[in-house]
């Protein structure tokens, strides 16, 4: 849709083909039970600059689109840090050095590795996992379960002992190093789908565009002077097509075009971390201390409290992120612990009216060290790739699904 919107904007007419009856892909509205909920809990940061300017482009409005918080994490009980209102990276050390929950000398040695980041331009010349990296740079098992592995996690989706320690860094040079605003956590206030896709699609429309839903793609043949695109409801032929499926389908849609092999190989190698999140909707009165709690070693990573996000009371979003134990338990088992959890936690002991478990298998590639992604150009220059898996400086994110489109509309007008 990033794409689609900026050619748009350039006076290109566009055709979107969406296999799925809604837009969004893995960032979608989900009705359940009259409540809108998405597909999981996001979160945005304020250093995704493409994806809030396009959101803004296409009618948004990111003050009442989103509650916006100051950078702040808070293990319940056992870890809180909250950045103050003073300039970057100022900001950051004085969060780190008042964080609660942390020894002396770890809160010394959290700052002193973010002072030696920034000398080093937050790049290393060699990429190794970020518990290697964490490792080389001293810092102890407690700072990393309480600071380094829950921010991993939750940026990367990966576990520190396999993710990319530049992509990390990448990360952190965005959020944490530029303007105090870029770290600000930017929570929606109305569902995915209606955020973003939905109104991108009315942009699209109103630039002469066509946008298809339920219209997924067959098959893309090659021809001499277009492509032919293939759905159930008939052919369609284009000068250009930018692929913006997920890798595995578009490693499918491109496998019998001999002069992409090398990057139908380069997508078939990566490797893929789930995420889950578990819905659960108790009585209106129930709510959380914060909009946004992490806790410590359980099963429950965060939990959103949608009553003070988006007026949702009594809805509770319990969000595990990447591989781990929960994934042997059964979607009834899980709700289980987590409702466990809130009770011993916070003394939740109201039964919730329903709950519903999503499990996204694929909801990222595993974002290891020294990936090769496939670039958004091709060895074929009239077919592009576009998506989150595509080369760039940003793990799986909303914001690296929308600079590559950008990229792809970019190199396209060129
Ligand atoms: C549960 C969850 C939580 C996440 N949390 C965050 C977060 O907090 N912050 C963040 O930045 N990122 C988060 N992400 C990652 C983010 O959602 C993704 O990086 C981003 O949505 C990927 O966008 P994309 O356009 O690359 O791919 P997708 O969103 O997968 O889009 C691909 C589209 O192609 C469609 N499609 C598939 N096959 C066909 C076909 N044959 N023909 C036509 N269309 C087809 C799909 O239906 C889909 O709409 C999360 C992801 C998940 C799953």
């Amino acid at each position: 849709m990033a794409a689609a919107v900026a050619l748009s904007e350039r006076g290109i007419p566009v055709t979107v083909f969406e296999s799925a009856r809604q837009l969004g892909g893995r960032a979608r509205g989900v009705p359940h039970q009259k409540t809108q909920l998405d597909n999981g809990q996001h979160l945005l940061l304020g250093c995704y600059r493409d994806t809030l300017a396009l959101i803004e482009k296409v009618g948004g409005d990111i003050e009442a689109d989103f509650l916006r918080l100051p950078l702040q994490l808070d293990l319940h009980g056992h870890f809180s840090l909250q950045a103050p209102r003073l300039p970057a990276p100022l900001h950051l050390l004085v969060a780190l050095m008042s964080a609660q929950g942390l020894s002396w000398s770890d809160r010394l040695s959290a700052a002193r590795f973010m002072l030696t980041l920034r000398q080093i331009h937050f790049r290393i010349a060699t990429d190794m996992t970020v518990s290697e990296l964490l490792r080389l740079h001293g810092q102890s098992s407690m700072l990393i379960q309480k600071l380094w592995e829950p921010l991993c996690i939750a940026a990367l989706n990966t576990p520190v002992h396999i993710a990319s320690a530049q992509v990390m860094l990448n990360v952190l040079r965005d959020a944490l190093n530029k303007t105090r605003a870029d770290s600000d956590m930017l929570l929606p206030r109305i569902d995915f789908t209606a955020l973003f896709p939905q109104r991108a699609a009315n942009y699209v429309r109103k630039h002469g565009g066509h946008v298809l839903t339920s219209c997924g793609v067959d098959d893309l043949q090659l021809h001499d002077y277009n492509i032919e695109i293939s759905t159930k409801r008939g052919s369609l032929f284009f000068s250009h097509v930018i692929c913006a499926t997920p890798p595995v389908t578009t490693a499918r849609l491109l496998r019998n075009l001999d002069q992409l092999a090398p990057v139908v190989a380069q997508i078939d190698a990566l490797q893929h971390q789930p995420i889950y999140t578990v819905y659960l909707q108790y009585p209106a009165h129930v709510k959380l201390s914060h909009p946004m709690l992490g806790l410590h070693q359980r099963y429950s990573q965060w939990l959103f409290d949608k009553g003070r996000i988006a007026g949702q009371h009594g809805l509770i979003a319990a969000v595990i992120s990447a591989e781990g134990l929960h994934q042997a338990l059964s979607h009834d088992e899980l709700a289980q612990k987590v409702m466990v959890e809130l009770d011993e936690e916070f003394g939740i002991i109201d039964s919730p009216q329903w709950v519903k478990v999503i499990a996204e298998k694929r909801a990222t590639f595993a974002c290891t060290p020294a990936l090769q992604r496939p670039a958004q150009q091709t060895a074929l220059p009239r077919i592009l790739l576009a998506g989150d898996y595509t080369a760039g400086d940003y793990p799986a994110t909303l914001e690296g699904a929308v600079q590559s489109g950008l990229r792809c509309a970019e190199q396209l007008t060129e």
